[in-house]
């Protein structure tokens, strides 16, 4: 029987793990550094409060990929809404920016006069970095109350002119009409069950011998080759959903990434949040990006409220940078993997992907395997690298403001 290893039981190793099952034939195995599989997407408790290491609730435009999660652990549908908090005018604003919002908003006559000579002149078509898509855009009053500061402090740069990877082509005024709910033109859901997504994370790895508190000691990439507890293990398939710098022992130098602090609070009331909100940002100077009310997802009966505050920090990897430099150095590391070994998931792939599109990831990867070879190791580029961006995709047809940007997809 062939051996295949996967580094890694966070969302995209379970996928995986479960891909490659569904092909049969395989002995695999998976290796996870943490206690429990699920990665950043495993349910913890907090008096008594189900919750996630950030809201991680199921985002598609894509009706198959939620109906093979949700044949798993069945999901309910939500309806809700963005708001930013913006401290200069003490007020919430819906994000993605809402038209509606602008009437409301103290200094809406520059404003107004700011985005009439944006459309005139339509900038953003040139622009080269997300300041500029933005200020060209939307004008500078605007950018600076909604996007400038949560951007920057969402991706630690000291000015969004250093992000110039754009997953998009822009396609005019970044400002929604319509409906104030996020997501409303695709899937927004979340597992019924208390423990969320843990179900996946077992029935994805039935069949699969997983190694917990785990970790590879050393590579030898090139021979498809690793240590684990001393012994030198041979594979016929490698599956890395970690940062791929390491496989290759940091050659190119050390990938960037953002990461996050997380804090529980629980409140004493039923709900904190108004109806359907569930997220809110800050665009100031808070040192918090996110604040999540996990009961608007999970449901749990409960008098009490557990809210989720996300500090943006450099303790761990959870954010590729979308900077041309640093993804042409992902790709360094990349273009040196031998055949069959494969890089997915977010920081296997070094991309700011969600849920979903690692699960299209893992199909990817095993109908490639299935047909006997890889176009490229990252699933979803093709061969030359300019198949469509999944993420793209998804944000334009949601009518979100593209995932690249740091602002409200996730
Ligand atoms: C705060 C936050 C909120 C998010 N919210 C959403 C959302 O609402 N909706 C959505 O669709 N997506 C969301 N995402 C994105 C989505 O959750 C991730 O893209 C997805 O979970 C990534 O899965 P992964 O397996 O690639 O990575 P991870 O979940 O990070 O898993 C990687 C795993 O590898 C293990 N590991 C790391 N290094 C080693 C090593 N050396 N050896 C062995 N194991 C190792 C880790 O312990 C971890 O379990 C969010 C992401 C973040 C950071």
């Amino acid at each position: 029987m062939k051996k295949a290893l996967i580094i890694g039981g966070g969302f995209a190793g379970c996928a995986a793990a479960h891909q490659i099952q569904l092909i049969g034939g395989w002995d695999v195995t998976l290796v996870e550094r943490a206690p429990f599989l699920g990665g950043g997407v495993k349910t913890h408790w907090r008096g008594g409060h189900p919750f996630t290491f950030g809201p991680r609730h199921f985002l598609t435009p894509m009706e198959e990929l939620f109906d093979y999660l949700n044949a798993i652990v069945p999901m309910r549908k939500l309806d809700h809404e963005f708001i930013t908090y913006v401290e200069q005018d003490r007020n919430y604003y819906t994000f993605p920016i809402h038209k509606d919002d602008i009437p409301r908003m103290p200094d809406r006559e520059q404003i107004e006069k700011e985005i009439a000579e944006a459309q005139q002149l339509k900038g953003w078509t040139a622009a080269k970095n997300f300041e500029e898509y933005w200020l060209s855009s939307i004008g500078k009053s605007l950018y600076g109350k909604m996007v400038d500061g949560y951007s920057r402090k969402m991706w630690q740069v000291e000015s969004n002119a250093m992000l110039d990877d754009f997953g998009w082509s822009p396609k005019g005024v970044a400002i929604k009409e319509g409906p104030r709910e996020g997501w409303d033109t695709a899937i927004s859901a979340y597992p019924l069950a208390p423990d969320g997504y843990d179900h996946y994370f077992d029935v994805a790895t039935a069949g699969t011998t997983v190694k917990l508190k785990t970790e590879i000691e050393a590579f030898d990439i090139q021979n498809k080759r690793v240590q684990i507890a001393g012994e030198w293990h041979s594979y016929d398939l490698i599956v890395n959903t970690v940062s791929p710098d390491m496989l290759l022992n940091y050659a190119y130098g050390e990938l960037p990434y953002v990461g996050r602090e997380f804090m529980t609070i629980i409140l004493p009331t039923e709900y904190a949040f108004p109806d359907k909100v569930y997220f809110t940002y800050y665009a100031g100077d808070e040192p918090y990006t996110r604040i999540v009310e996990y009961k608007k997802f999970t449901q749990h009966q409960s008098p009490s409220t557990l809210i989720g505050i996300e500090i943006p920090s450099h303790k761990n990897k959870l954010y590729p940078m979308p900077i041309k430099k640093e993804i042409a150095r992902a790709y360094q590391y990349f273009d040196d993997l031998p055949d069959g070994v494969v890089s997915m998931g977010r920081a296997g792939s070094y991309k700011y992907i969600d849920i979903d599109d690692i699960i299209w990831q893992a199909m990817k990867m095993a109908e490639e395997l299935k047909g006997g070879g890889f176009s490229h190791p990252v699933p979803v580029y093709g061969a030359d690298q300019s198949a469509p961006n999944l993420l793209t995709q998804k944000m334009v047809e949601a009518n979100i403001v593209p995932g690249g940007s740091g602002t409200a997809s996730e």
